[in-house]
């Protein structure tokens, strides 16, 4: 299949939405990262999306909405109440885990009898959601496991060819996927971290929990509140190493070893490795919004080295932000790419 490329346009939104009402995937803007969206209502169309990205089929997708009340047939009576409580950071960066109603295929939901649920602040996102009239699953719009995509061309790189189309909305400027909250226990649990914070959603709904797998590897036995949470994700092709520890000896650990540093705006003057930077040390926003951008970039800087014959075994090393506000998605994004590899310094 031929990939269109779409632009922000009226006739552009009007062909993405009649794509989407014919069941097709196509790839969206959104605040956080780019989405591939099918008609959530239309079991065929979102396995489409699986197909797309290779994901897993337990693992469930995010419906997106154009405002609350567009909850309420998707969810059990009572649940679309409890979104109201959240209205600060609805529409934006958040996704609300409620118990489902039995008109959300079961594909959407993983099997699991919740669905998750976001309303999203991108103005080009909320003009195809208006255009075509649906609830829209999607995930992130990459090929499954890779890092997610900030941009267009990310998603051309690892999906053209794959999916009906890509609308180009710029750079998306959170970077990170959205914050997952579950509300169907006693108290609210975050799933994964994102911008709104921790700190947010406790000042706003008083006890908050941050689940284990956080920041922590599932064991064998536990099972995954958030089935995406027990996947390798956000990796690429390079091994991911994260480091913690000063600029001084996050550098001399990188200069020691083949590998190219994903680093902070200090680190560079003591670097003799490529680097990327990611911002400022104490920016996790311009860290977040950089990150997967940077493991791409990396990626294909170590390519260009090997072709030109250069060391065969490379890694990335990353900097280690701290992991609170929104550093706490940056960390947990680096930690599953890096696939737990932690090394202080
Ligand atoms: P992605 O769309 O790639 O950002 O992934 C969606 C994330 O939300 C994954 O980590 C899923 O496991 C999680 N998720 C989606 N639906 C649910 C649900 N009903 N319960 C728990 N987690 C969910
Ligand atoms: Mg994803």
């Amino acid at each position: 299949m031929t990939t269109a490329r779409l632009h922000n346009t009226p006739a552009d939104i009007a062909a993405a939405a009649a794509l989407l009402r014919a069941g097709a995937c196509v790839a969206l803007p959104t605040e956080t990262v780019y989405g591939l969206a099918a008609n959530a209502l239309d079991a065929d169309a979102v396995r489409g999306i699986f197909a797309a990205k290779g994901r897993p089929a337990d693992n469930p997708l995010i419906v997106h909405l154009l405002c609350a009340a567009d909850a309420v047939p998707l969810v059990a009576p009572g649940e679309a109440d409890k979104l109201t409580m959240l209205g600060d950071f609805m529409p934006g960066p958040l996704t609300v885990i409620l118990r489902r109603a039995a008109r959300v295929p079961s594909v959407v939901s993983g099997g699991l009898d919740s669905v998750a649920l976001r309303i999203p602040a991108h103005p080009v996102a909320r003009a195809v959601l208006a255009a075509c009239g649906l609830p829209l699953a999607a995930p992130s719009a990459n090929r499954s496991g890779s890092p997610s995509p900030t941009s267009a061309q990310h998603v051309l790189d690892d999906l053209d060819g794959a999916i009906a189309a890509v609308l180009d909305g710029g750079e998306s400027a959170v970077g990170v996927e959205s914050t997952v909250l579950s509300l169907t226990g006693d108290v609210p649990e975050i799933l994964r971290p994102g911008a709104v914070t921790p700190e947010q959603l406790c000042a706003l709904l008083g006890e908050v929990r941050v689940a284990e797998a956080v920041l922590a590897p599932l064991s064998a036995h536990t099972q995954a509140a958030s089935p995406g949470m027990k996947y390798k994700h956000y990796a690429p092709r390079l091994p991911v190493v994260l480091v913690r520890g000063s600029a001084e000896n996050y550098a001399a650990w990188c200069n020691a070893r083949a590998c190219l540093a994903l680093c902070f705006a200090r680190d560079a003057q003591f670097l003799r490795v490529p680097v990327f930077c990611y911002g400022a040390e104490t920016d996790a926003e311009t860290q977040a919004r950089l990150l997967f951008d940077g493991l791409r970039t990396l990626d294909t800087a170590a390519a260009a080295l090997q072709d030109a014959g250069g060391a065969a075994k490379l890694i990335i090393a990353a900097h280690a932000p701290a992991p609170n506000g929104v550093g706490l998605a940056v960390y947990n994004r680096l930690l599953r790419a890096a696939g737990f590899a932690v090394v202080e310094v």
